[in-house]
This record gives C-alpha cells, sequence and structure tokens, in this order.
C-alpha cells in the first residue's frame, strides 16, 4: 500500500465520509449533503441543452450547439458548477479523491441518457500536473463509474502531450487555441471502431471535449459521448441574442 493509499484507508476508517457533509462536514444520515449544502448545489435536471448538457433557460438545444454542433455527439452533467458545485469540485481536486464515488452515483443517473458505449476513457493530466496533485481526478471518477455501469476503462488510453496555461480567464476562440493539439491517443488500437465515454470532472467551454473528441475521431473512434460532474450554465450574451433572432428561422433543431 502506498502512502497515498494508506491516508485514504486511514480516513475512510476512522472517519466514514457517508456520515458527514461533503461540503461543510456537519453530520448527516446517509446523505451526501445536509440540506443547507444542497440547497447551494443546483442539479441539472430537464432545463438543458440537449447536446452539451449545460443549464439553459429553456430546455433547448443551446445557441453554441445550433451553431457549431460539437464534435461528440452528446454530454451530460451532474450540477452546475457554480456556488456549492464549485465547492464540491475543489474540495476533489484537493485531496479528497473520495468524492468519485458520490459523482460517480450522480453520473450513473445521467449516462441512462446516452446510448451505451464500450468503453470508457478521462481526460489526461500531464505528469507533472499529475506529480503535483497526486492523482488524475478524471481517472478516479473513470474508475468508478466503470463499476457501477460495468463498461470497462481504458487505462492510459489518452495523453496530454503539452502543459496549458489556465483556462479560465481565456475566452472560448483563446482556449480552443490554446488546447490545440494538446491531446494524442496513445492505444488507436483500442479506440477503432468503438462508441466511447469520456469521463471529466468539468466543462466549462466544451472545448477540452471538443480536442479529445478531435483525437479520438482521428484515431477511428465511432462515436464519442461525454459526461461531467458538473458544467458552467450556459447563458445568452447580448450578441448571441442578436444572431438568435436573425438564425432562428433558418437553422433547424437538427439534434435536438
Ligand atoms: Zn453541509
Ligand atoms: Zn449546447
Amino acid at each position: 500500500m502506498n502512502t497515498e493509499r494508506f491516508k485514504n484507508f486511514l480516513a475512510e476508517t476512522f472517519f466514514p465520509k457517508s456520515f458527514t457533509c461533503d461540503i461543510c462536514g456537519v453530520e448527516t444520515f446517509k446523505t451526501n449533503l445536509c440540506p443547507d449544502c444542497a440547497e447551494t448545489v443546483d442539479f441539472i435536471g430537464e432545463g438543458c441543452c440537449p447536446v452539451c448538457g449545460r443549464k439553459t433557460v429553456r430546455p433547448e438545444i443551446c445557441l453554441e450547439c445550433k451553431e457549431k454542433p460539437p464534435l461528440f455527439k452528446k454530454a451530460v452533467s451532474a450540477f452546475v458548477y457554480e456556488n456549492g458545485g464549485v465547492l464540491l469540485i475543489k474540495k476533489f481536486k484537493d485531496g479528497n479523491g473520495y468524492l468519485k464515488e458520490y459523482f460517480a452515483d450522480l453520473l450513473a443517473e445521467k449516462i441512462k441518457n446516452l446510448p451505451a458505449a464500450d468503453c470508457i476513457v478521462y481526460v489526461p493530466m500531464t505528469k507533472k500536473a499529475q506529480r503535483r496533485r497526486g492523482y488524475n481526478q478524471s481517472e478516479l471518477l473513470a474508475y468508478s463509474l466503470s463499476k457501477r455501469i460495468n463498461i470497462p476503462v481504458i487505462k492510459d488510453a489518452l495523453k496530454k502531450v503539452k502543459e496549458t496555461d489556465e483556462q479560465k480567464s481565456l475566452a472560448k476562440s483563446e482556449r480552443a487555441k490554446n488546447l490545440s493539439g494538446c491531446f494524442a491517443v496513445n492505444k488507436p488500437e483500442e479506440i477503432k471502431g468503438k462508441n466511447i465515454l469520456l469521463a471529466d470532472d468539468v466543462m466549462t467551454t466544451g472545448v477540452t471535449a471538443e480536442e479529445i473528441t478531435r483525437a479520438l475521431l482521428a484515431a477511428g473512434a465511432l462515436n464519442v459521448y461525454s459526461c461531467a460532474v458538473a458544467s458552467v450554465e450556459y447563458k445568452i450574451t447580448k450578441t448571441d441574442n442578436a444572431s438568435d433572432i436573425k438564425s432562428k428561422k433558418d437553422v433547424p433543431h437538427t439534434r435536438a
């Protein structure tokens, strides 16, 4: 047993997570969140884009997906990356890998809306980034999910070939440029002809899922579906609104 595993073992033995709230730590009874914290997490229901899965004002395809359909077929996510949702993801990345079980429970439910996949792959990290964190959170998630839905994980199917700048402050086009050519497929023979489910922690603009899908399709994947624990709510900006009025008539909801 390595040190990290041993620490987790001790933590899970002496502080059973099922009896405390995953956000604030107060005692709970068989729920992951206490009632107060549960209020701060916006679980995604019907009101979301049927393509990218992000929360939308109305349950219809978002303008981004309408104007430029993503390469992946469909994506789902469990909650909005805001308020309590941000805190949960932050904990997951900051050493609380045990949250993978809760998140996999949520995603297993969401995945029922996707066609069955042949295998699961996960968003890779550079070796350096993984050493810094001690684990790849998307990999943990992929394995917990695999146990629930009985679909195998292809370990190290992908690699991140270059370190990227912090994405948060960049606009979508800049993010795309930043991530372009950043992912490579390690095991094309295991990807070819398969329907693939990509596991991710957070979907912000969808550029990561898009770039990974590009690499998977180039390696011969049939279809790629994506699931993320959290995603950023889709909000109509002023410019979107203008193009909405302009394009509404002639752009059919082909993928709704
Ligand atoms: Zn709480
Ligand atoms: Zn969308």
